[in-house]
């Protein structure tokens, strides 16, 4: 204990600059209202897109794979921890992504760090987007390959990166973000893949904020460009949209092979609960089945954006239904997200420097198709009284 005594003077020092953040606890599922120290609270902070963290079809399906196959799986899914669930599962991620195969993981962050690692290593290269979700940055560490990081959204950067450095990797590796969670802009994937043809890079898109959102039934960013027969690895994430957790590379057959022969979070960490695979694969299935949820989701994010940006705030350049509300000044927006919380009853998190560059900080709303007109004239009405109180608009 008494060599730890840094730990409290580096906690000291966060709260001191403003950086340390409070962890709020919620008391309740998930869903458009949410108990927060036991008061109702507007939830405009959550993944949850489609409300499927607490939908009364997933909540079943979970209850009868419990039935079927308790709460854990009991061990790393090459010893004894692959349920047919699981196969059922990665046999439906494939088909609704229309890609050949796809290996289910534990999150998102551990299919990106088991997959980029497979992919590449200390021979190779890749070209990173500077915006890249930090469990890209880890995978990519990881694989002990040169990184070359291109300009946020600027294909004439990629290329030149290309030129100047494709010759320095054995094999090399185009990654990005499909949608950029902070800012809600989409990635120019269709420009991306004919690079990755031209310099014969493999590509590579994380699709966690596109699923359930882009595309046709919400299969995300490669179906919304029509790319599957190009891209090399879709990867995605369970714990936004589809509302459970875990995660999963999907690409061709021998790719999903060579990852459960050698992707240490796969080998080396134990199997996603079944549970959170029947929960998914339900998602899945309300998804096939119908678009009603994803539409509910852009019309309330329109709404929204719309009701913001007619009180005279800066909502950015967002195509999807991430919808920040810019502010600028980092002390003014820690205010803001406070009084909406305190005042009236708003939950909306704060983002400030590092996540985002410094003079954008900004509150990000997350609309979903959950919320009713109602919760969002709540939010809008309480940006309206704040944020004039503040001087935020005029
Ligand atoms: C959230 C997120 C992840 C991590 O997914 P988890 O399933 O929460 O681990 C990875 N990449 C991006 C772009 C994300 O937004």
């Amino acid at each position: 204990m008494n060599k730890t005594g840094w730990v409290a003077d580096e906690i000291s020092e966060l709260k001191a600059s403003g950086r340390y953040v409070p962890i709020r606890v919620l008391q309740s599922a998930q869903g458009s209202w949410v108990t927060i120290d036991g008061a109702r609270k507007l939830n405009m902070c959550s993944n949850n897109y489609l409300g499927l963290a607490n939908n009364p079809e997933t909540v079943k399906s979970a209850i009868d794979s419990l039935r079927n196959y308790g709460v854990g799986a009991g061990a790393v899914r090459s010893i004894a921890g692959t349920e047919e669930i699981h196969i059922a599962l990665e046999k439906k991620i494939a088909a609704f992504k229309h890609m050949e195969a796809s290996v289910v993981f534990q999150g998102g962050l551990l299919a990106n760090t088991g997959t980029i690692p497979v992919l590449v290593g200390k021979d190779d290269i890749v070209f990173s987007e500077e915006l890249n979700h930090a469990s890209i940055i880890d995978g990519v560490r990881l694989s002990s390959a040169k990184r070359v990081m291109y300009r946020h959204m600027d294909m004439q950067d990629l290329r030149n990166q290309l030129k100047e450095h494709r010759s320095e990797g054995r094999r090399a590796l185009i990654i990005t973000d499909g949608v950029f969670s902070m800012d809600g802009d989409i990635a120019p994937l269709p420009e991306i893949v004919d690079l990755s043809d031209e310099f014969d890079a493999m590509s590579y898109v994380d699709d966690a904020h596109g699923e359930g959102v882009l595309g046709d039934h919400g299969r995300g960013i490669v179906d919304h460009f029509n790319l599957s027969k190009r891209i090399d690895v879709e990867m995605g994430t369970f714990s936004k949209a589809l509302g459970a957790v875990g995660g999963f590379s999907a690409g061709s057959y021998s790719l999903a092979d060579l990852i459960k022969q050698r992707s240490r979070p796969f080998l080396f960490s134990s199997a996603m609960n079944p549970a959170d695979a029947a929960a998914v694969l339900k998602s899945i299935e309300i998804l096939e089945r119908d678009d009603s949820l994803l539409k509910k989701l852009w019309d309330n994010a329109t709404y929204l954006k719309k009701g913001l940006g007619n009180l005279g705030f800066n909502t950015g350049t967002s195509k999807t239904p991430i919808t920040p509300v810019i502010v600028g000044d980092e002390k003014k927006t820690l205010e803001l997200s406070k009084q909406l919380f305190e005042n009236e009853n708003v939950f909306a998190s704060p983002i400030v420097f590092p996540t985002v560059p410094k003079g954008t900080a900004r509150i990000r709303l997350m609309p979903s198709a959950v919320h009713s007109r109602d919760d969002l004239n709540v939010a809008i009405e309480a940006f309206r009284k704040i944020g004039k109180a503040l001087g935020l608009i005029g």
